[in-house]
């Protein structure tokens, strides 16, 4: 297996980087019904190689720019080979230490390196927790903020909790108030600005608390954003923060992709004000060089978790969860079982180490930088967002042409790029306009590869203008 996907890596270029599949494709390879007897290893393999890669759509591949990256390593990669060669499950203390102290370890690590405050540690009141997704981390941080409130002003209050964020911010926002039982009516996606870079604006965060607390609502909750999904807005943390902290409103800041870029000191002022938030989160499995799923997310209280996640059938009890002196981390997720994550995220501080953590950072930095260069000095196209990390938003723009024709440009020019398999990227819309997302962030992206991808888009922008 280990020599398949070595060779998987080796010639990762010639598959088409989009899977260009039709729904359905792969019943009419598949048997009916599982084998009555035992297969060959190589029967499998020879069918992973005809049936299941054709369907693969291959996110390690150079050419992959499309949404954000989800980075493997042979780091990530050995980690997650120990961590199924042991395969324990980590839900308490007792059930396997080390599981435990090395996620609280590696997490302080990934902490310091960050330079969060010093309250987001494990010997204090707060601490870290690996969960699989920034969605699960924003849903368990919402339910802690909701209880917490709950148990000072009353259950009957779930109707009146407001929930704030903005229209950048992402959808597990919605999807953890729909779980967390907040009402439709009161999440407040304020509306941000071309002219404001898409970030939040305190002012526009300040107006829709005091209208809400005029009608007797209750303000509880904050999501900001640093690195939206759509353009890399940064919101304004340390201005937002103080407002929370006014209104006594619970303040989660979401990094998901671009936290990893703040452990190089001159990316690191997009956290200041981070020591306002109460939690913050961000994805090693994005950009950290660490195999999905790795979702490292920072509590100030623990205990606010713990309340509200926490239970404890006769079956679990044990010397070590009763005297209280230990982490449980089955108290700070939704699921009881947990795998031993922290191992691929300690094999990839150890085996890479800090320095080249920060090389790759920037060495994916300066490639996006290039393409921006590149699509600047053509005339036909136009820079939507300003590039903060490694996304550059996009889009053809031919002149005296409506806004819908333009769209649906664009739009054509995804379809075309992506189905020649040659890259992947995706899109989004901002202020109704239909934009390219073009995200250095593969492993093995070089040079070559954005220079190839930029006269990829030239020349299928020539052939749509002529036919046009
Ligand atoms: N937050 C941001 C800013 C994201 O870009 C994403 C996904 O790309 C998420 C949250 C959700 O991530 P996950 O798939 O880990 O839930």
């Amino acid at each position: 297996m280990v020599d398949f996907i070595a060779d998987y890596y080796k010639n990762i270029e010639t598959f088409p980087v989009l899977s260009q599949v039709e729904p359905g494709y792969l019943q009419k390879l598949l048997p009916d019904s599982a084998p009555m007897q035992p297969e060959s290893l190589q029967a499998v393999l020879q069918e992973v190689e005809s049936a299941i890669l054709p369907g693969v759509t291959h996110w390690q591949s150079p050419d992959y720019f499309a949404y954000f990256p989800s980075n493997s390593s042979v780091a990530g990669f050995l980690g997650e080979m120990l961590s199924a060669g042991i395969n324990m499950v980590g839900f308490s203390w007792i059930t396997s230490p080390a599981a435990t102290e090395l996620e609280m370890i590696v997490l302080d690590w990934l902490a310091n390196l960050l330079n969060l405050p010093q309250h987001f540690l494990s010997k204090g009141p707060g601490g870290g927790a690996i969960q699989g997704t920034a969605s699960e981390a924003l849903l368990v941080v919402l339910l802690a903020s909701r209880d917490k409130v709950l148990r000072q002003v009353g259950k009957d209050a779930l109707r009146r909790l407001v929930v704030y964020g903005s229209d950048q911010t992402h959808s597990s926002l919605q999807k953890a108030c729909q779980i967390a039982g907040v009402h439709p009516e009161n999440l407040r996606l304020l509306r941000t600005e071309r002219c404001n870079e898409y970030a939040l604006s305190p002012e526009s965060l300040t107006d829709a608390i005091s209208h809400d607390v005029a009608s007797g609502l209750i303000p509880l909750f904050l999501c900001a954003t640093v690195g939206t999904t759509s353009s890399t807005a940064v919101d304004p943390l340390l201005a937002l923060g103080k407002i929370t902290k006014r209104y006594g409103i619970w303040f989660h800041v979401d990094a998901a992709y671009a936290g990893s870029a703040c452990i190089c000191p001159e990316y690191r002022h997009h956290l200041n004000g981070i020591e306002e938030a109460d939690s913050f989160n961000m994805n090693c499995h994005k950009w950290f060089l660490t195999n999905f799923d790795c979702s490292a997310l920072w509590i100030k209280d623990r205990n606010a978790l713990i309340q509200s996640l926490s239970t404890n059938p006769e079956y679990l009890k044990n010397k070590a969860s009763q005297g209280s002196t230990v982490i449980d981390y089955k108290d700070w997720q939704i699921p009881l079982g947990r795998r031993f994550r922290s191992l691929k995220l300690w094999m990839v501080l150890r085996l890479y180490g800090v320095e080249n953590l920060q090389s790759y950072i920037r060495n994916h930095i300066k490639l996006a930088q290039h393409f921006e260069h590149l699509v600047a000095q053509d005339s036909r196209f136009e820079i939507v967002a300003t590039r903060t990390f490694s996304l550059v938003c996009f889009r053809l723009l031919p002149s005296n042409k409506t806004e819908e024709y333009v769209n649906k440009l664009n739009h054509d020019l995804l379809d075309a790029v992506n189905s020649s398999g040659k890259i992947f990227i995706s899109h989004t819309v901002l202020s109704g306009k239909y934009i390219l997302r073009f995200v250095v962030g593969a492993p093995l992206t070089e040079e070559r590869h954005v220079i190839a991808a930029w006269k990829l888009f030239q020349e299928a922008a020539s052939s749509l203008l002529e036919n046009s």
